[in-house]
């Protein structure tokens, strides 16, 4: 069983047209006019093809294919990033309806519901995974009281949406109704490209942690203080930039730190910096990698501060923790991205997914599918569209796969 690629790309191309950008890319910020529009063009589409449809408190929209028996959710996201691509999240949506649509036109009987699912505000132009975790029974009230993108958007998208905040929890599922979650997606990143592997076993998803790092020196007049009588809190920021890219490579390999964001104040030609806000963010796929790589940049940041005769403020602002996706799940991924004479490989997932929330309360596994260049996040962003059928067909065989062990393992 094989899905329809014709028409997996005709509506992917349908959908890659809602909040169309003129670089190739789309624009659908979670709750925005074009997100509303693509969401609506999912239910319709499934709805025409005679799937029932539903929609949750927290506004996440499904396809269902309903059975007698626990519900195989398969899933992603239709919002995107400020200029984003066109496939980032909206792959795995249109994939997860094609293998609903194959299932049904096969007439087949699974013992299980098929239910395609495209979670709200995944990307975190809002709050980000609150779909998700709205459905896993996480979703805190301080991502909604301190959102990443500011309370009035928040609120103004969920008015837009037609949700209510306090609501919102209403989606949480029992996880005894569910038998396991896929997630398609592509892969972001190189490393599929680079081995010449069709298909991305994800065996877990990084934990982040991110702070905003204040130095406090004193301004004082760019030409009457001399080099040796500064506390410069532009300079502690930046040494502290280049040492932490050496720490990494040099002590962390797989891990990744990035300063994102470096603002000096009072931000002048003639005045030596006072005062500098720099945004500091890194990963790694264990916890105790985590904390050691923490504890090894925080305290290089202190050196420098103390080495420059400037203060240091810390504040955490986020943290998520890394997570194993499920192996027996990677191993079924595994044997029917073989069956269909693909080469995979199995690698960990540097981005954050909504398979890192479902698989706090059920089975969770992912497939990727290559990144041409690597790139994502971008207009550009591409998979070749034969990469993108081979990941809607392995999507398609494990979901068959679990739902029919017996009948998959035999054939
Ligand atoms: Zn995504």
């Amino acid at each position: 069983m094989r899905v329809d690629g014709e028409r997996l790309r005709e509506d992917f191309d349908a959908l890659a047209a809602i909040g169309a950008t003129p670089a190739g890319g789309v624009e659908r910020p979670s709750l925005g006019d074009a997100h509303l529009a693509a969401r609506a063009w999912f239910l319709a589409r499934a709805e025409a093809a005679g799937l029932e449809t539903s929609v949750d408190a927290a506004g996440n929209h499904s396809a269902l294919l309903r059975r007698n028996g626990p519900t195989l959710l398969l899933g992603s996201h239709l919002d995107s990033v400020p200029n984003g691509g066109r496939f980032d999240g909206a792959l795995g949506v249109v994939a997860a309806l094609h293998v609903l649509l194959t299932v049904q036109a096969a007439g087949l009987e699974l013992p299980l519901t098929l239910e395609a699912i495209d979670f709200t505000d995944e990307e975190g132009t809002l709050v980000g995974l609150l779909g998700s975790e709205a459905l896993a029974g996480v979703l805190a009230a301080e991502s909604l009281e301190a959102p990443r993108g500011g309370r009035a958007a928040l609120a103004a998208g969920l008015a837009r949406a037609g949700l209510r905040e306090d609501r919102l929890a209403d989606a949480r599922r029992d996880p005894a109704s569910l038998a396991a979650y896929l997630e398609l997606h592509i892969e972001q990143g190189p490393v599929l490209e680079c081995a010449g592997a069709q298909i991305g076993v994800v065996t877990g998803i990084v934990g982040a942690r991110s702070y905003s790092l204040h130095f406090r020196g004193a301004a004082a007049h760019a030409g009457t203080t001399p080099m040796d009588a500064r506390q410069d809190a532009g300079l502690a920021a930046a040494s502290f930039a280049v040492a932490a890219e050496e720490l990494v490579v040099r002590n962390f390999p797989g891990c990744v730190a990035t300063v994102g964001d470096v603002r000096l104040e009072p931000g002048a030609y003639n005045v030596v910096p006072g005062s500098a806000h720099l945004a500091l963010e890194f990963r790694a796929l264990e916890t105790p990698e985590l904390d050691v790589l923490e504890t090894a940049l925080l305290d290089r940041a202190r050196n420098e501060a103390a080495r420059r005769g400037v203060e240091l403020g810390i504040t955490p602002v986020g943290r998520w923790e890394p997570t194993t996706l499920d192996a027996g799940l990677g191993a079924v991924i595994e044997r029917v991205a073989g069956g269909l004479g693909l080469a995979s490989m199995r690698l960990p997932s540097g981005a954050g997914h909504d398979a890192q929330v479902l698989a706090g309360i059920t089975r969770a596994g992912m497939i990727f599918v290559p990144s041409v260049g690597g790139l994502s996040h971008a207009p550009g962003e591409l998979t070749a569209w034969e990469d993108c059928v081979n990941g809607a067909n392995v999507l398609l065989a494990a979901a068959l796969a679990i739902a029919l062990p017996r009948v998959a393992s035999a054939a």
